[in-house]
């Protein structure tokens, strides 16, 4: 990972930890859904998931994982020089983490970034101050 997605899944993995609303232990095995994918094809949401802790009632680290994701994607959304989405999601030239699905990843992106095509992807360039 890019220090800049590094840093962002951090910043919000130590926010997760600190909130009180998660496992501390389920936030841990988050960090590895994040860096290296779902390993099993669950169907996973930010409020549901069909793996065996989440049906027990658990919030469950596929869920945590994209949480920390989704509010990542965020954070990065506010100062990545160039976001493309075709796929894959694309941060200033390095693979965000592969569990957000790229509709969301859009819909986060347009609230802050105007869309561009490039060569058949969509791309949002920062053109701030
Ligand atoms: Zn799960």
């Amino acid at each position: 990972m890019k220090t800049t997605i590094k840093s962002a899944i951090f910043t919000q993995y130590n926010k997760a930890r600190s909130c009180g609303a998660f496992d501390a232990r389920r936030c841990n095995r988050s960090i590895g859904i994040l860096q290296h994918g779902q390993q099993r094809p669950y169907h996973t949401t930010i409020t549901t998931c069909d793996c065996p802790d989440s049906l027990n009632g658990h919030i469950c680290k596929h869920r945590i994982a994209l949480a920390i994701a989704y509010r990542s994607f965020e954070q990065l959304c506010k100062t990545a020089y160039s976001i493309v989405i075709n796929g894959k999601i694309i941060v200033d030239g390095e693979i965000f983490s592969s569990i957000l699905d790229t509709a969301t990843a859009h819909k986060i992106a347009q609230s802050r970034l105007t869309p561009r095509h490039v060569n058949g992807a969509i791309a949002y360039h920062y053109e701030g101050n």
